[in-house]
């Protein structure tokens, strides 16, 4: 009821994208309803989500893509990317290959979306540490290199899922206002 009233300042969209069973859609259920799922499959379909927050005495809107699994078929379309003011690149600590895809999914979001978009780099499921894949050394060096924020992250524990995504707004805010 509070937020139905709630003048809204600005909305900003931000995407999600990685390969498949990097936690995407467990970062936004997490982020946006406190929420983790073992079996998330249910979520499949769903668009985006959305969370009102404060930044600065101004309302923000974030509405949080995710690909609902679009990305399985290389089928993750310009019409995602379109608007997008914020993008999470994530992968998954514990596979070695979805970090390494980062550099194809980074060349895909510039290819399609505005160039002044803030781009967070994601490493996910910081709490199976003993099976890391993924030195936070080699993230951050890619990070820096591409001029990408960089967080490790668990959905499961929920582990600086909401500074991550807190990150990624105030840096858009801040780049907007
Ligand atoms: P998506 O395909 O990128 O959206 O990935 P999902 O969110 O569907 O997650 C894929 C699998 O990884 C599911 O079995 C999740 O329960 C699991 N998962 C997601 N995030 C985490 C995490 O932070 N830690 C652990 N241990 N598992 C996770």
């Amino acid at each position: 009821y509070g937020e139905y009233n709630q003048k809204i300042d600005y909305v900003f969209k931000v995407v999600l994208i990685g390969d498949s069973a990097v936690g995407k859609t467990q970062l936004l259920a997490r982020f946006a309803k406190n929420q983790f799922s073992v079996d998330s499959k249910a979520t499949i379909g769903v668009e985006f989500q959305t969370k009102t927050l404060i930044i600065d005495n101004k309302t923000v809107k974030a509405q949080i893509w995710d690909t609902a699994g679009q990305e399985r078929y290389r089928a993750v379309t310009s019409a995602y990317y379109r608007g997008a003011v914020g993008a999470m690149l994530v992968f998954d600590m514990t596979k070695r290959q979805s970090f390494d895809n980062m550099a194809k999914w980074l060349e895909e979001l510039r290819g399609h979306a505005d160039k002044n978009i803030v781009v967070m780099l994601i490493g996910n499921k910081c709490d199976l540490g003993t099976l890391r894949a993924v030195p936070t050394e080699d993230a951050e060096e890619f990070a820096q290199r591409e001029n990408l924020f960089f967080m490790e992250t668990s959905a499961l524990e929920s582990t600086n899922v909401e500074t991550a995504f807190l990150t990624i707004l105030s840096n858009i805010y801040r780049l907007i206002s």
